[in-house]
């Protein structure tokens, strides 16, 4: 249906030496700066004492600076959002599209600068940090597209004669955006594209650990054309700074990208409020699972399950948890996974060989450290990579495959490079399958089979947003795997999907005799 109108980034090839060389140099040009982070209310940065931003791979080199917003910079920007708003609004998807497309060549012009600061201050690899400019430069385009097809002009509708029936898509107001660490970039621009896209202004608070690359994008964005009031940055800590935005009485809608937990506090305290019912979009966690068939491909699976689990180290919501081994074949994979996981490279991101890079900080660090404990005196610990002296420089954790020896052993979202495999017996999969989606949770889904009718029963089964049949279970693409879960896992729309911007927006019916 939207197939021609717009094309995805094309992004980096980090193979080419060239391009290689780029990459090294923008990440030179990085470290003779001081980067700095605070708020951005207006289009101008509070100057505000700071704190140093530290690299996750090496936490004795200090990046940046960030300084946290104060409830003044929260009522100053909402105040200057709700003022241009109206205007906004009563431009149109097609002036909005215009707006948006300048910010995706603002961000894709800028490609080899925000990769370097994916690297320094989010730990991501070189390919996991082109990726993610790129879903960034996709999620303004794609949106763009949609302001000029749902909010160019109103849907005309059936009636009797001599009576002109339409529908119109307008903004909510000032909408909340509240975004996590691990996408930095593309889950904070795809939160605040839709959002203006659809006609609103937007409050955006990044995540604590990352505040240097949301800095960079508002900044990028207003350059582009992007009037400052429309778009101000919050920084600071979600119960302190996200608590003051989310019971604004001057916010008319919040999406967030987070845990679980987090949702439904803010969920509460949303529904707690007086005025107006204000919508919330959240996406969260996920207890993602693939199911194995003995007829599936053995290196296939290998490839995509080594991917799926311990890719940009485990640190999506995408990523594979549980993996479900048949009895006859589970001992030919597990052997081949033990091999491709010791063949994984952990270390500096911003080296083009590395696999695996760090993890957020010491606090992920621990939670992962304090599961791989309960892994090792309550279930079987097959393989775990050493990082050796890395571990005392940054946050970094190998990965890690455990077998556990039921299938109901893991209650919740772990949040890193830790994969759990549980050997199932086929005659139980309609069982093993009804424990997993019993749990709740409903973001991705992977199958790798031959059979048809295999795929069909374990879809059936487990509820999931995203099912991926003989492939991994990441790295979903705007437009082409609209990606959100259900239940535990979040509300919908789904992100770079078509109906996306729809609760982002009031519809309004005309009906006009005449
Ligand atoms: N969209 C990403 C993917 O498909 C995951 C987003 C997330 O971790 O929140 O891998």
């Amino acid at each position: 249906l939207y197939g021609n109108a717009r094309q995805n980034s094309n992004g980096r090839d980090y193979s080419i030496a060239q391009t290689r060389t780029t990459a090294l140099k923008a990440a030179d040009a990085l470290q003779g700066e001081t980067l700095r982070a605070g708020p951005i209310v207006g289009g101008w940065m509070v100057n505000r004492a700071l704190s140093p931003v530290t690299n996750p791979a090496d936490r004795s080199h200090v990046i940046g600076e960030a300084s946290s917003a104060t409830v003044d910079d929260v009522n100053e920007a909402i105040r200057l959002a709700r003022d241009v708003q109206p205007a906004w609004n009563a431009a149109g998807g097609v002036y909005r599209a215009g707006v948006l497309r300048a910010m995706a060549g603002a961000l894709d012009a800028a490609t080899d600068r925000l990769v370097a600061l994916l690297t320094v201050e989010g730990g991501k690899t070189l390919n996991d940090g082109v990726a993610e400019v790129r879903e960034a430069v996709d999620f303004c385009r794609y949106y763009a597209m949609l302001a000029e097809r749902q909010f160019g002009a109103p849907m005309i509708l059936d009636g009797p004669v001599g009576e002109v029936n339409h529908l119109e898509l307008h903004g909510r107001g000032v909408f909340a955006c509240i975004s996590p660490w691990n996408f930095p970039l593309a889950i904070f621009t795809g939160q605040i594209a839709a959002a203006l896209a659809a006609g609103n202004a937007v409050i955006a608070k990044p995540a604590e650990q990352t505040p240097l690359i949301a800095a960079e994008a508002v900044r990028l964005y207003h350059k582009a054309g992007l009037d400052p009031a429309l778009l101000a940055l919050l920084p600071g800590d979600g119960g302190t700074v996200g608590a003051v935005i989310v019971n604004h009485p001057g916010i008319d809608g919040v999406a967030f990208t987070g845990g679980t937990d987090t949702a439904t506090a803010i969920n509460r305290s949303l529904a707690a409020r007086a005025g107006p019912i204000v919508p919330f979009i959240a996406e969260t966690g996920g207890l993602n699972g693939m199911f194995v068939d003995s007829t599936a491909l053995r290196e296939q699976v290998v490839d995509d399950v080594i991917l799926s689990a311990f890719g940009s180290a485990g640190q999506r919501c995408s990523a594979l948890r549980l993996l479900y081994l048949p009895h006859d074949t589970a001992d030919d994979i597990v052997k081949a996974l033990v091999g491709a996981l010791q063949a994984q490279v952990v270390g500096d991101p911003a080296d083009p060989a590395t696999d695996i890079g760090p993890v957020i900080d010491d606090e992920a660090r621990d939670a992962l450290r304090s599961h791989l404990a309960r892994l090792e005196k309550e279930a079987n610990v097959i393989a775990r990579y050493d990082t050796g002296t890395l571990a005392g420089q940054g946050t970094f954790f190998g990965p890690v495959i455990a077998e556990i020896p039921t299938p109901d052993f893991l209650e919740r979202e772990v949040f890193g490079p830790i994969l759990h495999i549980y050997r199932y017996d086929p005659a139980d999969l309609a069982d093993v399958a009804g424990k997993l989606a019993a749990r709740g949770y409903g973001l991705t889904l992977g199958v790798h089979s031959r059979i048809d009718r295999f795929a069909d029963e374990v879809r059936a089964a487990v509820p999931a947003g995203n099912v991926y049949v003989n492939r991994s279970i990441i790295g979903a693409v705007v437009g082409v795997q609209p990606f959100g879960g259900e239940g535990l896992s979040g509300t919908g729309p789904k992100a770079g999907g078509p109906n996306a911007l729809l609760r982002y927006a009031v519809e309004r019916a005309v009906s006009v005799n005449i």
